[in-house]
């Protein structure tokens, strides 16, 4: 499960220090015989124990009668973190940030940072709309919904359609990653359906009125590890989806390339990939076998996108860094989709408070990395692209696939690589907020017309796109206008893959935990899971109440380890672990290739010209 960085709390219950032991106790082992069994390598952290004050940390450490004296922005519903109990939330301005505070009858106050960026926040939040929920809910009750997140299944309240959905496969993993509990470890049951049972959940996510499910992702544990996952994907592409991507931590595509071409065939389009970070230390997980699975991507032609979970203090110094790792590969890694870490499970409040960090102060940090080329300026916030939907809704007199998510939860930009090196994010030559303004103007005036009124409209609205682009400052290499009127007009993959080839998404989406929890976000929610009893799930109902749901389904659907080795003869538990040979992945050609000879875009005059790190020579000790 690569996809997201859900810290467990029971498991961190020693903090920095151990971290930082635990990291040392392994580089000594590296340096000893280059070879690590990576299970449990944990990152080192960049802040060392004698650092007592950090302003980042002040509205946690405010008395509540000041707080309560803070503006609201808005009212919500949450929950208490320690039993789970509903309770209202307050969500409010403390300076620069928006803060959530909650009250538990019985746990008292929880006060925690909900966005590091109040003006961002007020920008961002007014692309917020609802989208569509389902005609056909899985789960109807008396409740409607007024118990959410507890009336999950979906509901009838819930608002927005299944935009990607995420089907598990396998709870077995070839690493053991030590924040990770999704994956089974030693002596727990195995959670792998069958292919019927997972036709079943393919189509029941097909049948989803009135917007089918269309994106798939195929995730885990370590989905490659299912001995059919080439058949599941085929089932999946005859269930009807267009887009199937596999969450992987790619290690397995490197030590097998024609298990990739065989993906690829069957119908694979992306890779998600989980990469924390460019050095060693910062991306124990799969740093040395990455070169190895871009050049397998490239010779199957699937693309990839780099998932880094964000942990102020552990891996936020690289994030320019991993950027421009993106743009150094930008002919197969589509987009890098950051992802602030979700802190579920009860965690100790000095270290949540340390390694809290939202999509605003992710976005900082890399306007700060990279020397201001992507700036904070540069962003728009999920739902902005519903504008651009309603349109072609409008025109088409079709449901499109919507992207209704919460305003906090998602952010993206789209930077392009000219032919001198220079890095142009999208904003600078298109007035995005005028053009989406101007499109609902459109469905405005579309609004109640007939076929050919609204083709006209289209039409007009589409010949005057052009004044949203300054052509002076677009890439040399693109004619952005034309590229966007081809995009409108046949809104077909192919057009998209055409933009991808010059561009490089960045993306931002932060999972909630129980301290950030609010409602109107969670039943906004359009990344789902699916469960062969028939549920849908909301990814932040799916992993931040697991005991209600998903460790619940699955445990009925599971086969205990010992039946388990009983019916697969050669299995042990040790046989699945991968072992790693760092020298010979470091003395590999693609791994020289990738690390060794890498362009720092930023440090380039054109760009800026002050490095960013460089990790090419780093030494794992
Ligand atoms: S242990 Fe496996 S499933 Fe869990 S995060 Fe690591 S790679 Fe993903
Ligand atoms: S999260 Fe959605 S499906 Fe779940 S209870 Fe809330 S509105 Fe209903």
């Amino acid at each position: 499960m690569d996809d997201i960085k859900l810290m467990n709390a029971a498991s961190m219950q020693n903090e920095v220090q151990i971290e930082i032991e635990k990291g040392m106790e392994v580089s000594e082992e590296a340096d000893q015989n280059l070879i690590v069994n990576i299970n449990n390598v944990r990152p080192e952290t960049s802040y060392g124990e004698s650092e007592t004050y950090d302003p980042l940390l002040a509205p946690y450490h405010r008395s509540i009668e000041e707080i309560e004296k803070m503006p609201t922005i808005e009212q919500t519903k949450t929950v208490c973190p320690e039993c789970k109990l509903i309770v209202d939330g307050t969500i409010y301005r403390d300076g620069d940030n928006v803060m959530i505070r909650k009250h538990c009858p019985e746990h008292g106050w929880t006060i925690e940072k909900y966005w590091e960026d109040y003006d961002m926040y007020m920008k961002m939040r007014r692309y917020n709309y609802y989208g569509r929920g389902f005609d056909n809910p899985n789960y109807i009750n008396e409740n409607k919904g007024a118990n959410c997140p507890f009336d999950c299944g979906m509901c009838e309240r819930h608002k927005s359609h299944t935009g990607l959905a995420n089907v598990v496969v396998t709870n077995r993993c070839h690493l053991s990653c030590w924040y990770c509990f999704f994956y089974a470890k030693e002596g727990e049951a195995i959670y792998e359906p069958s292919i019927a049972e997972l036709d079943k959940i393919f189509y029941n996510l097909r049948n989803q009125k009135p917007i089918p499910a269309n994106a798939l992702q195929i995730t885990g544990g370590e989905p490659t590890m299912h001995p059919k996952i080439v058949e599941i994907i085929e089932h999946a592409k005859k269930a009807g989806f267009d887009q199937i991507q596999l969450n992987t931590t790619g290690i397995n595509l490197a030590l097998n390339p024609s298990l990739a071409m065989k993906l690829r065939h069957a119908g694979v389009s992306t890779l998600y990939m989980s990469y924390d970070g460019v050095s060693k230390r910062a991306n124990p997980k799969n740093h040395w076998e990455v070169p190895k699975t871009l050049e397998v991507a490239r010779k199957a032609n699937i693309g990839i996108v780099l998932v880094p979970t964000v942990i102020r203090t552990v891996n936020d110094h690289e994030l320019g860094a991993m950027i421009n790792f993106a743009l150094n590969n930008s002919d197969i890694v589509r987009a890098v989709n950051f992802q602030p870490v979700s802190l579920v499970g009860r965690m100790p409040s000095r270290l949540r408070e340390k390694q809290r960090i939202s999509i605003p102060g992710a976005i900082k940090l890399i306007e700060e990395q990279t020397n201001g080329v992507i700036s904070k300026s540069d962003w728009f916030s999920v739902p902005y692209i519903g504008g651009i939907n309603k349109f072609l809704e409008a025109l088409t007199g079709e449901y499109k696939y919507d992207m209704s998510i919460h305003f906090a939860c998602g952010a993206g930009t789209y930077i392009f690589l000219d032919s001198d090196n220079k890095i142009i994010p999208i904003t600078r030559f298109v007035d995005a907020a005028g053009m989406v303004e101007y499109l609902q103007r459109a469905v405005d005036e579309m609004e109640g017309k007939g076929r050919l009124e609204r083709k006209a409209i289209a039409v007009k609205t589409l010949v005057g796109f052009r004044k949203f682009i300054d052509k002076s400052k677009q890439p040399k290499s693109i004619n952005f206008s034309k590229l966007l009127l081809s995009l409108f007009t046949k809104h077909d993959f192919a057009t998209m893959g055409k933009f991808q080839m010059k561009s490089v998404f960045i993306g931002m989406m932060h999972f909630q935990d129980e301290y950030t929890y609010d409602i109107h976000r969670v039943e906004k929610c359009d990344i789902h899971y699916a469960m062969p009893d028939g549920e849908v799930l909301p990814f932040c109902t799916f992993n931040v109440f697991p005991e209600v749901y998903r460790d619940k389904v699955q445990k009925q659907y599971s086969i205990p380890s010992r039946e388990w080795q009983q019916t697969h003869n050669e299995w042990t538990y040790a046989k699945d672990k991968y072992t790693r040979n760092i020298k010979e992945l470091e003395a590999s050609e693609e791994y020289r290739k990738t690390y060794g000879k890498m362009i720092d875009y930023f440090a380039l005059p054109v760009n800026g010209g002050k490095p960013v790190a460089n990790f090419a020579n780093e030494k794992f000790s």
